[in-house]
């Protein structure tokens, strides 16, 4: 028998049922049976497309062109194959769909109505599990009778009369729904998005609702990649109570496949790879890495150096005890406005695979972190979750700009976030743990508009010192005005205007000051190779030329700590991407030594105690440098004299005079009183008046 699914007619259902029922006895019989074996546990036969196709090409073409009755007629079918006098109602789910079904989310068009399709992308939100009335059991007010009804739509479908063919009166009625005698399934609503590496730079991802039904729920959760294959169909869109002529399309999932593989996304042929190979054993391969990224920004060459590696990033462990240990960098740039922060995000954003740009300020509900919330629109009144910047930029990296701006519930979850790189969420029908296993590339600016080199970063920035030192680099970007560096910054900036300018019309022009060594293609696939394939160790030396400068350094310093052992860690994952960068399996002191000396260019910006020439992480941590401490410590004396002497409190004149000829400004005198004050380790009886607390 042959037939033609575009003119097949319903009295061929039968006909499609018995192709079903001989495909499923011929060559699905084990799986069935196991199948239905684990019920309810497991409620499905889960099938390969190519398996159906393999067997009849038309079956499977059916299957694709008119999916709801093909999986309809599929699941009759599966009722009908006896396995040990039992066959429990098994839904029917196919994966691996053919490439040509496979389609971008933006892409989704009206032809592709009814028809079986795979979409693939980042899981943004979903709705905690809620029972949708599947068949319904209504109660004859009139005569009593049951009357069942299935329910396809979203809203109740009552019975239009008492129907006699059920046993009912046959007359009009109303009706009570009665819950106990209806049937449930569980169901949950997923927003689906494009993921980032398919999207040109800066355009919008596109969204997709998706309806997960059975035992399909529950096991996906935001940030998770998937692949959805499903049928799409529309849904009526209203304005109150107005239906409207233009209409959404949702798809219903029947099968989902969950990702694990990072950066599968991105291919790497093997000509890619001996490409790659090569590249790795260039003697100048720092530099020309280093000088592909952001060609259009002059200088920053150190910063640029460290966003290489964090591009690369250290090898993430878990510890025997469960424990984790991240691999990824985190970095954060501080400046003035007008530096290219914002410029080096984007840059960095568009490079890396899986990555995100958002910024702190004008994030989406879900923020940075996550959010569960009651959603009327989205959720229909159930509760939803939502995956935030650093959820949905797991395995790449979070670019946010104005990381300062980010709202007080973020700036509470980015610990967890930073650090043990998920983000646990406990709340009404929702428990979720999701993962935001990335690397933050933050920016933030000065709070008073400029930043001062000489006072602390706390002070300067509205980022807590806890949070601060969750960051392995932070870089300080400075613009005061230099002849010298200004006329190359302004020759350089000139002359990329001049050749945009040229480019616009010439495009063959090949313009080597502004070309990235290596174009952005090229290089990421080189990071997704070398994350994918190397995972570096260290060697006895590079220990040791850590261990060395780690001692060193914190044996130099009198009474302030210059290095903590977070610190220690930023040495070890700065150290792993160096020698990850050039596919090196193992960590030398080269790149023991490379890592020391960012390390080392950071502290020297941030955290350098500039008159005693010492480092002294205190300034990054708790925003109290040694030389302040001192001073503070000096002003508390000359408070305890003058109230002693005095019997009254010390007047700030009387205070800023004495400090003076301690040799302390006054400046400093009175930023220092209204921090100690803040601090309640003074306090101002009357204006202008201090005491100490402790006395
Ligand atoms: P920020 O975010 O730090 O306030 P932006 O990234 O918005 O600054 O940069 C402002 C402008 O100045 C951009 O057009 C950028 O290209 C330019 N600019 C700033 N510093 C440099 C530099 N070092 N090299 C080239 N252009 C620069
Ligand atoms: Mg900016």
């Amino acid at each position: 028998m042959c037939f033609d699914y575009k003119t097949m007619a319903i009295s061929s259902l039968e006909s499609l049922m018995e192709k079903w029922e001989r495909f499923f006895q011929e060559y699905c019989k084990d799986k069935i049976e196991s199948a239905a074996l684990l019920y309810p546990e497991k409620k499905s036969l889960v099938l390969d497309y190519w398996d159906i196709d393999k067997y009849d090409a038309e079956l499977g073409e059916y299957l694709l062109e008119k999916p709801y009755t093909a999986i309809f007629t599929a699941e009759e079918a599966l009722k009908r194959i006896d396995v040990a006098g039992e066959a429990p109602p098994l839904h029917f789910r196919v994966k691996n769909l053919p490439e040509t079904r496979k389609i971008e989310i933006r892409d989704l068009r009206a032809v592709h109505l009814g028809k079986f399709i795979s979409v693939s992308g980042l899981v943004k939100k979903v709705t905690e599990v809620r029972p949708k009335l599947q068949d319904a059991a209504f109660q004859c007010k009139r005569c009593g009778a049951i009357i069942k009804i299935p329910q396809e739509e979203n809203v109740l479908t009552e019975p239009a009369e008492c129907y006699a063919d059920q046993g009912g009166c046959g007359r009009k009625s109303s009706f009570k729904l009665l819950t106990d005698k209806s049937e449930f399934i569980d169901s949950q609503k997923i927003e689906l998005q494009e993921s980032p590496e398919g999207l040109r730079g800066g355009a919008q991802p596109m969204r997709l609702v998706i309806y997960l039904e059975d035992d399909l729920v529950g096991d996906v959760v935001p940030g998770d990649r998937i692949t959805v294959n499903g049928i799409l169909r529309v849904q009526a869109r209203r304005t109150g109570k107005l239906k409207l002529t233009e209409f959404n399309k949702v798809m219903d999932a029947v099968s989902i496949e969950i990702k694990d593989q990072a950066f599968e996304e991105i291919a790497i042929t093997e000509e890619d790879e001996k490409k790659i190979k090569e590249v790795s054993k260039d003697p100048m391969l720092y530099e020309k890495i280093r000088n592909s990224i952001a060609p259009t920004i002059y200088g920053l060459e150190m910063e640029k150096e460290a966003l290489a590696l964090q591009l690369f990033g250290g090898v993430p462990k878990t510890m025997p005890d469960g424990t984790r240990i991240r691999g990824d960098i985190h970095i954060l740039l501080v400046g003035d406005p007008g530096t290219a922060k914002s410029q080096l995000l984007r840059y960095i954003s568009q490079l890396a695979p899986r990555s995100i740009y958002t910024s702190g300020k004008s994030s989406s509900a879900a923020g940075l972190t996550a959010s569960a919330v009651r959603s009327d629109e989205f959720g229909e009144g159930r509760w939803t979750l939502e995956a935030g910047a650093l959820v949905l930029a797991d395995m790449g990296i979070a670019c946010v700009d104005e990381l300062d701006k980010m709202s007080p519930k973020d700036r509470d979850a980015l610990h967890q976030a930073m650090e043990q790189q998920e983000i646990s969420i406990a709340k009404a029908g929702i428990n979720a743990t999701l993962k935001s296993r990335c690397a933050l590339l933050g920016a933030a600016n000065p709070k008073f508009g400029r930043f001062d080199e000489y006072a602390p970063i706390a002070d300067q920035i509205n980022i807590p010192p806890a949070l601060l030192s969750r960051f392995d680099l932070i870089f300080p970007l400075t613009d005061k005005p230099d002849r010298e560096k200004d006329e190359a910054l302004a020759t350089h900036i000139l002359e990329v205007h001049k050749y945009g300018e040229m480019l616009s019309h010439e495009k063959d022009l090949e313009i080597d000051k502004i070309k990235p060594v290596f174009d952005p293609e090229f290089l990421r696939k080189y990071i997704a190779y070398a994350k994918r394939n190397v995972f570096p160790v260290l060697t006895e030396e590079a220990m040791e030329k850590i261990r060395e400068y780690y001692v060193e350094m914190r044996a130099r310093a009198k009474e302030t700590v210059p290095f903590t052992p977070r610190q220690l860690e930023a040495f070890v994952r700065i150290a792993e991407a160096s020698a990850r960068m050039r596919l090196s399996n193992v960590v030398t002191a080269e790149d023991a030594e490379r890592a020391i000396k960012i390390v080392e260019y950071y502290l020297r910006k941030v955290g350098i105690e500039r008159e005693m020439g010492e480092f002294n992480i205190d300034i990054i941590t708790t925003g109290i440098t040694k030389t302040q401490k001192d001073k503070m410590r000096i002003i508390t004396d000359i408070i305890r004299d003058i109230c002693k002497e005095t019997e009254a409190p010390a007047p700030l004149e009387e205070i800023v005079e004495r400090a003076q000829e301690e040799g302390i400004d006054k400046a400093t005198v009175e930023k220092l009183i209204s921090k100690m004050r803040k601090e309640g380790i003074i306090f101002e009886p009357k204006h202008g008046k201090f005491r100490l607390t402790s006395e």
